[in-house]
């Protein structure tokens, strides 16, 4: 996967050596010898990971980072910070400052390529979410500027997957500083069985189980649905180096080496779920954004925009499938005067129980959607004529026989309305010819003396017809 990864260092041949070893696994490089210049080509360049040294004169790693983390254009893009000193104050003090992970000088090629090669997967994955957030976000109807360092970090449930009781009690004791919810388990079995039942913002695993692989555990909890998006941090000791790349490979998202260090684990534990956190707010806002173009406020049902693409896949479908397919026109009557006489609030319920009744009458695969103030519409894929006149009738009925309850005393009210139907055969007509055709029968419904169905070509509908065959489908 080609990335762009600004790699910053005041030492230029500190900065050499980095760009060697990532230019020769075909990352494109970009440089900086100082804060101030990083902070220029992020905003200038965009890269998609940085890699920034601690110790620098004037402004310091610690500084660059919390900038890049704190202006919401830049924020998503991961750092690692590179440093010589070890102390774990300072690897938290990183981590704290935003930083998406740490890497000790001398740098350890298995490590950096790993930890690059994640942490530039995940930025793909949240580039895609925020592309499509932005596009939600034209249409007027989400937030744009969010950013991962605003995810909170408390309350997570994690599960730890660790056979030495003394280990487990630590971690899950350093995890209540953050309230967390901790589920301590010994094995790998029930570590599916708990993955397979609740929901998991992390999951910390050690692959030094006595019994078992961890690193299969890991694959297993990776390709099963319910964990799929649940972000894994490994344990391990400096002698599982290869395994931990590994882990990092099969899509582990993290790790932390023995001794386990409380501050680095809380903060390691902190970033993973903190960016959990805001791709499922990402993910979430996008659908929801996506529902609300397509559905209308009021009822539910699906909006005109959406219609008129539906139908033009339908048609064209049945091009190819030959089939049938079946649209109704409803349009309640003298729905003015129901305004007029209750009040528009009342008007608003009695759209809504009206939406209703069509989806309790309609199959779970045809499309209802509100496509004017008091218009409606059905389609009714793969249908005989008789069946969709059955249908229409039944819904007709199911409007007029039952008065809508409305207010906080239950008065009751009755509506009645009218429908056009229209068998279209697969040919080339367009949406609009279609609807055109089913409106011509609405038209003549109103006309017609309204609370009945005209469909193309046959007529009104005689409703005693239809009466006999509610009778029989009732028994
Ligand atoms: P007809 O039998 O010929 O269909 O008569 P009608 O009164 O139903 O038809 P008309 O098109 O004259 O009036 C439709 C009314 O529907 C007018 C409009 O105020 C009302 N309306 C449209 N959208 C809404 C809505 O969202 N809420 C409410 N309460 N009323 C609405
Ligand atoms: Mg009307
Ligand atoms: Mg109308």
């Amino acid at each position: 996967m080609s990335a762009r990864i600004l790699v910053v260092d005041d030492i230029l041949p500190n900065v050499k050596l980095l760009e060697a070893k990532l230019s020769s696994e075909y990352y494109d490089v970009l440089t900086a010898t100082g804060g101030e210049e990083a902070l220029e080509k992020v905003e200038r360049d965009n890269p998609d990971l940085i890699l920034l040294d601690v110790m620098m004169p004037g402004m310091d790693g610690f500084e660059v980072c919390k900038k890049i983390k704190e202006n919401p254009a830049s924020a998503h893009i991961p750092v690692v910070m590179v440093t010589a000193l070890t102390d774990s104050v300072d690897k938290v003090r990183g981590l704290e400052a935003g930083a998406d992970d740490f890497l000790s000088k001398p740098v350890n090629d298995t490590a950096l390529m790993a930890r690059v090669s994640s942490l530039v997967r995940l930025k793909m994955t949240v580039d895609e979410w925020r592309a499509r957030e932005t596009t939600a976000s034209q249409l007027g109807v989400i937030d744009e500027s969010t950013s991962v360092m605003d995810e909170p970090v408390e309350n997570a449930r994690i599960l730890v997957v660790e056979d030495q009781a003394f280990e487990a009690d630590k971690i899950a004791e350093t995890l209540h500083r953050d309230n967390d919810n901790v589920i301590p388990v010994d094995s790998g079995m029930k570590a599916m069985e708990y993955a397979s039942q609740h929901d998991f913002d992390l999951l910390i695993i050690s692959l030094n189980l006595k019994n078992e692989d961890g690193l299969r555990l890991c694959s297993h909890l990776r390709s099963n649905e319910r964990t799929r998006a649940v972000p894994i941090l490994m344990m391990a000791t400096e002698e599982d180096m290869a395994m931990v790349a590994r882990g990092l490979e099969i899509g582990a998202h993290d790790y932390i080496m023995r001794p386990i260090d409380r501050n680095e684990l809380l903060a390691r534990a902190r970033t993973q779920i903190r960016r959990k956190r805001f791709q499922k707010r990402l993910r979430d806002s996008y659908e929801n954004s996506l529902e609300m173009a397509v559905r209308d406020g009021g009822t539910g049902l699906f909006n005109r925009r959406y219609l008129e693409v539906h139908l033009q896949k339908k048609l064209d479908d049945g091009k190819i499938t030959g089939k049938n397919l079946g649209i109704l026109l409803l349009d309640i009557d003298h729905f003015k005067a129901v305004n007029d006489t209750y009040g528009h609030v009342v008007g608003d319920d009695v759209l809504k129980v009206f939406a209703e009744r069509l989806l309790d009458n309609l199959r779970g695969f045809d499309l209802v959607a509100r496509i004017g103030g008091e218009e409606f519409i059905a389609i009714l894929p793969d249908i005989p004529e008789s069946k969709a006149m059955f249908i229409a009738e039944r819904l007709r009925r199911s409007i007029a026989d039952h008065p809508v309850t409305y207010g906080s005393d239950e008065k009751q009210l009755t509506i009645t309305t009218s429908i056009g139907g229209a068998i279209i055969r697969p040919n080339d007509y367009t949406v609009q010819e279609a609807l055109d055709r089913a409106d011509k029968a609405l038209y003549e419904a109103k006309n017609g003396g309204r609370n009945c169905t005209v469909f193309e070509n046959t007529g009104k509908l005689d409703p005693d017809e239809y009466k006999q065959e509610l009778r029989r489908e009732m028994e």
